[in-house]
């Protein structure tokens, strides 16, 4: 379905970035794939990509620095030519109950999750635009469109891509450049494995379908929105939560 379409994925090597680098590589993507700090891992990650046959590049950085945007976009430009696909997953949490929130833990969600958003999709753009196409996706999530205790960074983080996302698919529309967010619910990761028990068995409990989301849940979606079905969708935030948002 993305046979010969290059993506780029921040934050690919593990979790859900990692589910939707394999999930494109499958379908025929190359990838350049972002990490920030396990070198060895990355390079586990891309030869074990490179075995669905396509090409895998690993760059590492922060996307909190403007500058790790261009570098990832003129990559992908100088190993595939262009940047069809840009996944903006990379994310962060500092969770604390207001009160007790330092103003460093706020800014560093926001940096991260919302500003490195911003410098990733700003560095495509003019890719984008000379090549007149492009498909930008942005991780929100459930927690950016209701708010959760003891995430006032996190969920102001993930509520700004959400308006970012829809004035970008505003500005971007008519050069053929499609951006949606996609707001996922509780998924099984190593970022929820920090939640106790009581916390999982809770979120749980709202969840319609019964069950923790997977990676590849988010990764399928990412796939739909990035092909040939997802062509006529922009400014959307797609809620793969399994109803816990109902
Ligand atoms: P993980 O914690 O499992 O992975 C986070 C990824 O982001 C890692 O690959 C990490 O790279 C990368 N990353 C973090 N900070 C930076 C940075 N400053 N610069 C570059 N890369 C960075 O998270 P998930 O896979 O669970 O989450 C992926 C996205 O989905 C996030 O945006 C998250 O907010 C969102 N999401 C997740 C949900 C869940 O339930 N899991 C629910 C809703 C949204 P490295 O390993 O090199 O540090």
């Amino acid at each position: 379905m993305l046979k010969g379409k290059s993506a780029i994925i921040t934050g690919g090597v593990r979790g859900i970035g990692r589910a939707i680098a394999e999930e494109f590589c499958k379908n025929g993507a190359d990838v350049v794939i972002g990490f920030r700090s396990n070198q060895e891992a990355a390079e586990k990650a891309a030869r074990e990509l490179e075995a669905y046959g396509t090409r895998v590049l690993v760059v590492q950085g922060d996307v909190a620095d403007p500058a790790y945007g261009e570098k990832l976009a003129a990559t992908a430009k100088e190993a595939f030519g262009k940047v069809d696909i840009l996944v903006n997953n990379a994310g962060i949490t500092r969770d604390m109950l207001m009160m007790k929130m330092s103003p460093e833990d706020f800014k560093t969600v926001i940096d991260t999750n919302l500003n490195g958003t911003f410098y990733c999709t700003k560095a495509v753009t003019p890719l984008m635009i000379k090549q007149r196409s492009g498909t930008i996706i942005n991780l929100s999530s459930v927690v950016g469109v209701k708010g959760n205790p003891g995430q006032v960074n996190y969920a102001a983080s993930k509520a700004g891509i959400i308006g970012l996302t829809l004035s970008a698919a505003k500005e971007l529309g008519r050069r053929n450049i499609t951006v949606n967010a996609i707001a996922p619910g509780f998924i099984d990761t190593e970022m929820t494995e920090v939640l106790t028990e009581e916390q999982k068995k809770r979120m749980l409990e709202a969840v319609s379908l019964g069950r923790l989301g997977k990676p590849e849940d988010i990764a399928k979606t990412a796939v739909f929105l990035a092909s040939e079905g997802g062509a006529y969708i922009t400014g959307q935030v797609l809620s793969v939560d399994g109803g816990i948002s109902l």
